[in-house]
């Protein structure tokens, strides 16, 4: 099991009173590339609460905070305007947003911190004050180190990009591409390109960067596994 320590919360940026579910969520996390569903729960406009990516497979929710964490979102953050960000959470879409984080919390106790989308990324997301509303359940959040991404991109140099590089030539090797990767210490364009070449191949979102999720269907490729499915994939 990866570690996790944090739990972040997210809005679906849907008006208040519309119905999301998770299919509808994993479609628009398709569109934009992603292996499906980047959140591990959601909670709908009555209070459901529904599993989205399996707790074991790093999310999609946060730029550079995936490694550690799980997101949670509920469904809403926008007033009926469609437009005008706000905290449309009904009481009971509130009590059943915290009884998921608490059930959370007591599953997976290494959890010490709860935050909002809006504490890493300048957006209105969840559209609440989550430090200020969970902070009680964590003695103040005063455990907390947050887990960073390790991303690999373009111009770095050293161990990592060589291991990245000798993945990327047992990865051809595996499937019989003609033109082998000369493995290198330096992410240059041509490594930048090869790694494209993978996404694209594995049909994850193509940036040219090495990150938890590229990493992670490296593994999967390299044990001869399909690309990783969000919805579909829940054995742990
Ligand atoms: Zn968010």
């Amino acid at each position: 099991m990866r570690p996790i320590n944090e739990i972040i919360v997210h809005c679906t940026a849907t008006p208040a009173g519309r119905p999301v579910t998770v299919q509808d969520i994993n479609a628009w996390h398709v569109a934009r590339g992603w292996s499906g569903i980047g959140y591990h729960r959601v909670i709908g406009i009555n209070g459901e609460r529904w599993q989205g990516r399996a707790i074991d497979k790093i999310g999609a929710h946060c730029e550079g905070h995936n490694t550690g964490t799980l997101g949670v979102v509920y469904a809403g953050g926008l007033k009926a305007d469609g437009r005008t960000a706000a905290d449309t959470r009904t009481s009971v879409q509130k009590q059943s947003l915290l009884d998921e984080l608490l059930s959370l919390k007591k599953a997976y106790p290494g959890i010490v911190k709860i935050s909002g989308h809006n504490e890493y990324a300048a957006k209105a997301c969840p559209c609440f004050d989550a430090s200020a509303e969970y902070d009680q359940y964590f003695e103040g959040g005063k455990l907390f180190q947050p887990i960073l991404d390790v991303t690999l991109t373009r111009g770095m140099t050293g161990l990592a990009v060589e291991e990245w590089s000798d993945k990327l030539r047992l990865y051809r090797k595996k499937i019989g591409h003609p033109w082998p990767v000369v493995p290198t210490s330096i992410f240059d364009q041509n490594l930048e390109m090869v790694t494209r070449w993978f996404q694209s191949e594995r049909k994850i979102l193509v940036d040219g960067k090495v990150g938890p999720q590229t990493r992670d269907e490296m593994d999967r490729a390299l044990k001869g596994e399909s690309p990783f499915n969000a919805l579909f994939d829940k054995a742990a």
